[in-house]
């Protein structure tokens, strides 16, 4: 082809037929706005893509996580129902600290938010722990150097907190024991019904007040295993009814029936003596019969002591049964036939002159009723043990 310098910068190009004469400058601009062209739509699509799946992700977040609430709060509700449902056939109505179950907030005296609702339903499904157990030790002023100082050197400062001692005329608090903890009841300082009485109704009203989960009593010549006793506790539902304890007899206590003159009446009742718990769900159901002072008129009705008073109320009246546990001891049954091996299981001890525990360590005349020597055997690193005789 024939061209000069300026046309030798041109192509010929063929368009339907007709040869243009387009210069390469020209062709050049053409394909950067071109090439321009595409990378900018690119780009485009790119970012609307990321921005679309950014919107996606946030949007399939976000129907999620009100799927998941939505999931929790269907599954809340169970729970509650099915508290509710289980008050509702225990005949319950608790005022335990699930008093506000299913409320969406609880809110304190000065107006701020204490708890909502999901910490409240979480509350009730928690494991019992030891703050949760009222320990009632009844005693009496007489026996506050024999037998209250030795409960007040094993075990009682291990649930220091949890332990509240129920005594008559002696307003001299123990050391390092919580000055409110030590309840001068003012009852009667004898072994008679009346004076029984009118302790064990303190102690059930004060633990009413407490809104504690359980109430454990116990008399004064009761070890109690405190770890033990929060272990066993945990197997069972606060919320629902529950007496449980060791029958001193064989069979249920008969008493004339005064409401019907000439028949008599059975009911099991758990011994003061080897310690008993009951449910806060039973414990608010007691009320009618057991509130406000009334065990004393309960007991004075049927003229029964108090730990019968109890038995009952619950097994008579509310017709709930007593679980027997083995594990409570009390010194009318023969204690060395508790292995010492099993002494971590047991839940209460107890002694009577020589009905006591079978085990080797303090000698019988610097540990008679054996309790310091069991406490040892079970905390072995507390620094009084050190000085216990190794077997
Ligand atoms: N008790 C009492 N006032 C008394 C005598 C005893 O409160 O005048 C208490 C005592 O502190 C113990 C319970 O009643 O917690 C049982 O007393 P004890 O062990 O002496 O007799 P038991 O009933 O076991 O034979
Ligand atoms: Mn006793």
């Amino acid at each position: 082809m024939n061209c000069n310098v300026s046309e030798c910068r041109k192509t010929q190009v063929n368009i339907c037929g007709q040869v243009m004469r387009i210069s390469l400058r020209r062709i050049c601009k053409l394909f950067l706005v071109i090439v321009t062209f595409i990378l900018a739509l690119v780009l485009i699509s790119v970012t609307n893509t990321e921005r679309i799946q950014t919107k996606q992700i946030v949007f399939t977040k976000f129907v999620k996580r009100s799927y998941r609430r939505q999931l929790s709060l269907q599954k809340e509700q169970q729970v509650v129902d099915h508290i509710k449902f289980q008050r509702k056939t225990n005949g319950v109505n608790s005022v335990a600290d699930d008093e506000n179950l299913g409320k969406d907030e609880i809110v304190n005296k000065n107006g701020k938010i204490k708890q909502n609702r999901i910490q409240n339903v979480k509350n009730v499904m928690r494991k019992t722990v030891q703050s949760d157990i009222f320990i009632s030790v009844k005693t009496t002023k007489s026996n506050r150097n024999s037998r209250l100082d030795l409960l007040m050197e094993t075990w009682i400062p291990l649930a220091k907190d949890e332990t509240y001692i129920f005594t008559d005329n002696d307003s001299h608090i123990p050391e390092n024991f919580h000055a409110d903890h030590f309840i001068n009841t003012f009852c009667a300082d004898s072994h008679y019904r009346q004076g029984l009485c009118c302790k064990m109704a303190r102690e059930y009203d004060i633990f009413m007040e407490s809104k504690k989960r359980w109430f454990c009593h116990v008399d004064d010549d009761n070890y109690v295993n405190v770890p033990a006793l929060v272990g066993f506790l945990q197997q069972y539902n606060h919320s629902d009814n529950w007496y449980l304890g060791r029958p001193s007899i064989s069979h249920p206590m008969e008493v004339l029936d005064r409401a019907n003159p000439g028949q008599k009446l059975a009911f099991w009742f758990a011994t003061g003596g080897a310690g008993f718990c009951i449910s806060r769900g039973l414990a608010d159901k007691m009320v009618p019969h057991a509130g406000g002072g009334r065990i004393q008129t309960t007991g004075d009705a049927i003229r029964l002591p108090d730990d019968c008073t109890v038995g009952y109320i619950i097994n008579h009246l509310l017709k709930v049964p007593l679980t027997k546990i083995k594990e409570f001891h009390s010194h009318l049954e023969g204690l060395h036939r508790i292995p010492q091996h099993q002494l971590s299981d047991q839940l209460t001890l107890s002694y009577f002159n020589s009905n006591v525990i079978d085990v080797k360590g303090y000698s019988h005349e610097n540990d008679p009723t054996r309790f310091k020597t069991v406490h040892c055997h079970l905390y072995p690193y507390l620094s009084q043990c050190v000085d216990m005789p190794r077997w």
